[in-house]
């Protein structure tokens, strides 16, 4: 799944191909550049992604300061469902990703 729509695309250096995450995250990275842009207003990322069930952002050349805000929200999506947005936990056996419970039983797979 890809979310198109996010707030703060200008921070988004590959904003063409989209975000490879589920759109439950949508408000996740809206808060995370929300908060980026008061401190970095120039600061970009290379690429946001989900691995291991978590949410990954990259960005080049980021102050410590910066490393310390996407820490704390690659931290928030292992507790966000990433299909819905709604408080979930890590699941997953061969797979991993974050899913509350309604999704977990839906089967809600696809990233
Ligand atoms: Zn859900």
């Amino acid at each position: 799944m890809i979310i198109k729509d996010l707030k703060n695309q200008e921070m988004y250096e590959f904003v063409n191909w989209g975000i490879e995450c589920g759109s439950g995250w949508k408000d996740l990275l809206d808060n995370m550049t929300d908060e980026i842009k008061k401190v970095f207003p120039e600061m970009k990322f290379t690429q946001i992604k989900e691995k291991f069930g978590t949410l990954r952002a990259y960005c080049c050349s980021a102050p410590e300061e910066a490393h310390g805000i996407i820490e704390k929200y690659e931290e928030l999506s292992h507790t966000t469902c990433e299909a819905c947005g709604k408080p979930g936990r890590l699941c997953g056996g061969g797979w991993y990703k974050v899913r509350c419970e309604d999704c977990e039983e839906l089967g809600w797979r696809d990233g």
